[in-house]
């Protein structure tokens, strides 16, 4: 898409610096990283998100992501990596290219802060069994 940073920088046409590239994926680093060996991985086509993704595109997208990972693993010896990938803005998308988000991690105070309230007073096993039946309706 041309107004697209992600397209841009996946073509040469803005700056970018590139770790990776295949004949489906593009992998750099992030401009704005949250820790040291911060990387984006993406499609070259112009996915806005993972629903616009089809089975082909996910895969060949994903099978980059051990080989990237174990990259950063080798060459920064993280304590740990967080995959993260935002859909929509009121996920955190701010880039509207899909990009899955390598995160190195070194410690606590590394300044990746994910949390999660866990409901289970709203979410009891007998809730979580009718969303399940929901979704399972939905997926045949
Ligand atoms: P999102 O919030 O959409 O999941 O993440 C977008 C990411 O893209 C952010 O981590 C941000 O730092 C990064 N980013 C935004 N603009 C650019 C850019 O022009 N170049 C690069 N390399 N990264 C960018
Ligand atoms: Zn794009």
């Amino acid at each position: 898409m041309s107004s697209c940073i992600f397209c841009k920088i996946a073509a040469g046409e803005l700056p970018g610096e590139i770790i990776y590239e295949d004949e489906h994926s593009v992998a750099f680093m992030d401009i704005m990283p949250v820790t040291k060996g911060h990387v984006l991985l993406i499609p070259k086509t112009h996915r806005e998100n993972i629903y616009e993704m089809t089975a082909d595109e996910a895969s060949h997208l994903f099978a980059a992501a051990p080989k990237i990972a174990n990259a950063l693993k080798e060459t920064f010896e993280p304590a740990g990596m967080n995959l993260v990938q935002n859909n929509g803005a009121a996920a955190g998308q701010a880039v509207f290219h899909f990009h899955l988000h390598f995160v190195p991690r070194y410690d606590e105070t590394d300044g990746y802060r994910p949390t999660w309230d866990q409901k289970t007073d709203e979410f009891p096993s007998e809730r979580i069994q009718q969303l399940a039946a929901d979704i399972r309706q939905q997926l045949a």
